[in-house]
């Protein structure tokens, strides 16, 4: 009996110590996973594990009823936005990151025109996108000139998440020559300037009738400037979150 006795407990204390080691490997996962999140928000070149970059990207860091991340939606379509970088016509950085928002029925419109061009062998590349009313403002503190610089008392299309500045890529992502580039300010920028190669107006022309035909409109003075006028929204000043995947 005593033997029997002994067995039992040996048997209870083997099956203590597994459920203890069990436990133990959970609450470390757990912590490595929190560990994981906290150096999202630290640092946002860390190199993360597929699987938790994946649960990140899965859910949208914005109010989806108001917005859309055009990256989130299709990982295809180039965005190079130039106020997140000193490569424009203000040098100075004004974006934290990148990121191309616009109003969920301008987003979609041009998906769907990013995705008709790829079927052709091209896509599209968006210089700026929304952008919000007090960096409209930095902008005319720093150039108040309304020739190149919408007042932000007015506000412009760009600030209701309703205007694109954009070119058409080939299949390698390089640019189709417009003539001029983005932000050039002066004549040659011009949708009535003719005086360029056939090629150019050939692109030009292939821009301006493709944002045309659903809904966009062109602006004389800028051949990549196109806002979207079957929608209306007020100015906003929606600051974007800078996390992992969307930069
Ligand atoms: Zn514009």
């Amino acid at each position: 009996m005593t033997h029997y006795l002994n067995l039992y407990l040996l048997l209870l204390s083997i099956c203590s110590l597994l459920l203890f080691a069990a436990c133990k490997n959970e609450v470390k996962l757990n912590k490595s996973e929190s560990e994981g999140r906290a150096s999202v928000k630290k640092d946002t070149t860390s190199v993360l594990s597929a699987v938790l970059l994946k649960k990140i990207k899965a859910v949208p860091d914005y109010d989806t009823s108001q917005w859309v991340d055009l990256k989130f939606m299709d990982s295809t379509i180039l965005i190079d936005l130039r106020y997140a970088t000193e490569d424009n016509f203000v040098k100075e950085k004004m974006y934290e990151c990148a990121r191309c928002f616009l109003r969920p029925k301008a987003a979609k419109v041009i998906l769907k025109i990013h995705q008709d061009l790829q079927e052709k062998g091209m896509g599209l590349k968006l210089f700026d996108c929304y952008r919000p009313l007090s960096i409209q403002q930095r902008l005319w503190d720093k150039v108040p000139d309304a020739t190149y610089v919408t007042n932000p008392k007015k506000g412009s299309m760009h600030n209701r998440g309703l205007a694109v500045d954009l070119t058409i890529v080939d299949s390698s992502g390089e640019e189709l020559d417009m003539g001029t580039p983005f932000d050039f300010f002066g004549r040659k920028a011009h949708h009535t300037h003719t005086d360029h190669t056939k090629e150019v107006l050939k692109n030009r022309r292939l821009l301006k009738s493709t944002m045309e035909a659903v809904g966009f409109k062109s602006i004389r003075t800028e051949w990549w400037h196109y806002s979207y006028r079957y929608a209306k929204y007020p100015l906003a000043d929606m600051v974007w979150e800078c996390g992992v995947g969307n930069q």
